[in-house]
């Protein structure tokens, strides 16, 4: 069986750090025995320069076409001057509504040897794994009525709406209880049932989804404490899962108590498990072209891919502890050198050879 995987470089550190995690899948893939075909296309400020718009009919047919997408970073000054709805990033918003992406897995991972980059004490977040499922494609960024007018009575009002169907609960719940079955089986729903009808109907949803997932342990708490928790004690948590706008704040505290913007990786995924995978950070364009770039998150995300799009768990599980295992023997890129540390930096090709080093023992 053929896997299709798109690469999307996109611009800035991108192609960067796209070429080492593509080297990376192609390692792994010789291991497992796995059958991966490579495609590539244009994506933000690149295509808008070579095909007039930031996601080109070319680039919407192999994304469709692919098994899963891998993504570097999309923008950069040279863009900034464009109309906000012509810009690098609209072609993000458009791949992800086009593969209907529902939902968002970010997953926060301090490696021990990073711990003193995080804003908390080393011995709250040493060894940090936890995984926040953030459904991406409703709630209150959707929902309508929406907009600014001006009342009868002469006062501008602004209104939103907040909305979720019990189908749009429903699959993304299955999908969290999914991943905390494939971890540690404890998963806590976020919501505020106690002032947002929305969210009642959030927890009563997760709860009859519960009796499905009995080797899964639910629990539900309010968003204002779940945001206290998390800076509080993160370690106990496993998975989390949350609509649109608690997981767009919890998932960048979350970030935050890692410390380390070149680590995260992300997926967000369909009803089919496609999934786009990409590194949490930007297009880094202070440091583009020159070889410096962290790579890990790119790799992290590939990792990813193997996990959910390609059902290749084993191959996942041995990228990851290939990064791991190179930390461990204190390799560093430039980003994530700074506590105590005092060897020598590598470059973003030289952490790609350290990972594929690292995967034949891992
Ligand atoms: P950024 O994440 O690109 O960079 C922030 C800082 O972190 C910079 O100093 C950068 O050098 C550093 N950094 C980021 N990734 C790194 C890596 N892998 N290795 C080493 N250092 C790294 O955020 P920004 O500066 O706010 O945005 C730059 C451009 O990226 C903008 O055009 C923005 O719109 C775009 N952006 C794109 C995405 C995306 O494609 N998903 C996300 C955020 C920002």
């Amino acid at each position: 069986m053929t896997h299709r995987v798109l690469l999307l470089p996109g611009d800035g550190i991108g192609p960067d750090v796209i070429e080492q995690a593509k080297r990376v899948l192609s390692r792994v893939a010789d291991i497992h025995g796995l059958d991966i075909a490579f495609e590539e296309a244009l994506i933000g400020g690149k295509a808008i320069d070579l095909e007039g718009q930031p996601y080109p009919e070319s680039t919407r047919a192999l994304a469709r076409a692919a098994d899963a997408v891998l993504l570097g970073a999309v923008g950069g000054p040279q863009w900034d001057g464009l109309p906000a709805g012509d810009r690098p990033e609209r072609g993000l918003l458009a791949i992800r509504a086009d593969l209907d992406l529902f939902c968002n897995l970010r997953p926060a991972i301090l490696f021990p040897e990073l711990a003193s980059a995080s804003s908390l004490h080393s011995h709250l977040v040493a060894g940090l794994d936890i995984l926040i499922v953030r459904e991406l494609t409703g709630g209150i960024y959707f929902g309508e009525p929406r907009g600014i007018h001006v009342r009868e009575d002469g006062i501008r009002e602004g209104l939103n709406t907040d909305r979720y169907d019990e189908s749009e609960i429903r699959r993304i719940g299955k999908l969290a209880f999914e991943a905390a079955r494939k971890r540690d089986g404890r998963l806590c729903s976020v919501d505020k049932a106690n002032v947002l009808e929305v969210t009642m109907l959030w927890r009563e949803v997760m709860q009859d989804l519960s009796s499905d997932y009995p080797d899964v342990e639910l629990s539900h708490l309010y968003v204002d404490n779940a945001a206290m928790q998390l800076v509080r004690e993160p370690k106990q948590f496993d998975v989390l899962v949350t609509g649109n706008l608690f997981g767009d704040i919890l998932s960048d505290i979350a970030a935050m108590l890692t410390g380390s913007i070149g680590m995260l990786p992300s997926a967000s995924l369909n009803s089919q498990s496609k999934g786009l995978y990409e590194p949490v950070h930007g297009s880094a364009p202070d440091i583009a072209g020159q070889d410096l770039a962290n790579p890990l998150a790119t790799i992290l995300s590939a990792a990813m891919l193997c996990r959910y799009s390609l059902r290749q768990g084993a191959a996942a599980d041995q990228i990851e502890r290939a990064v791991a295992s190179v930390l461990s023997h204190g390799h560093r890129t430039g980003d994530i050198a700074g506590g105590n540390f005092t060897g020598a930096t590598l470059g973003t090709a030289a952490m790609g050879d350290a990972v594929i080093a690292a995967l034949d023992e891992a």
